[in-house]
């Protein structure tokens, strides 16, 4: 195993933990991180007719909380990547007012926004529905549709 890259405790089915290299991660459109992993065992290599006992690295893929970071490793070294849908898919419009400004959450497809709008990832908008000058629109309703995604 690299010694450059972090380890992290992933849970087997049976119960039992591994330590396992993170290779890198990865933000699904669910919001959830997935893991690429790199463990490896010691296997059966046939060597000219002799049976050996080599590593072979075995590399696969793990959600958190299977996976979980172990204290004190680097993890600022791992990728985290995107998919590519779950970036900037939520609408955010801004409506100005006498009272101010407010902050108007839309779904992706919302035909409703008229005024200046960004986009924003599934976090960013499950977090602006916390906010007391964002409210979701009340013709596409994404905060129920961000219920069922958080
Ligand atoms: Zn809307």
């Amino acid at each position: 195993m690299s010694t450059a890259r972090p380890l992290a405790s992933v849970t087997l089915p049976d119960g039992q933990t591994v330590r396992a290299v993170v290779l890198d991660r990865r933000q699904e459109v669910d919001g959830s991180y997935w893991y690429t992993l790199e463990l490896v065992l010691i296997s059966k290599v046939d060597r000219f007719g002799q049976p050996r006992a080599e590593p072979q690295p075995v590399i696969w893929q793990a959600p958190y909380p299977v996976v979980q970071p172990i204290a004190g490793e680097d993890y600022s070294t791992v990728t985290v990547r995107i998919a590519p849908t779950a970036v900037q898919v939520w609408l955010v419009e801004e409506r100005h007012s006498a009272t101010g400004t407010v902050h108007v959450l839309h779904r992706p497809n919302c035909a409703q926004p008229t005024g200046r709008s960004e986009r924003v990832g599934l976090e960013d908008a499950a977090a602006l529905l916390g906010h007391d000058d964002a409210v979701p629109c009340t013709v596409c309703r994404p905060d129920a549709g961000l219920r069922g995604l958080i």
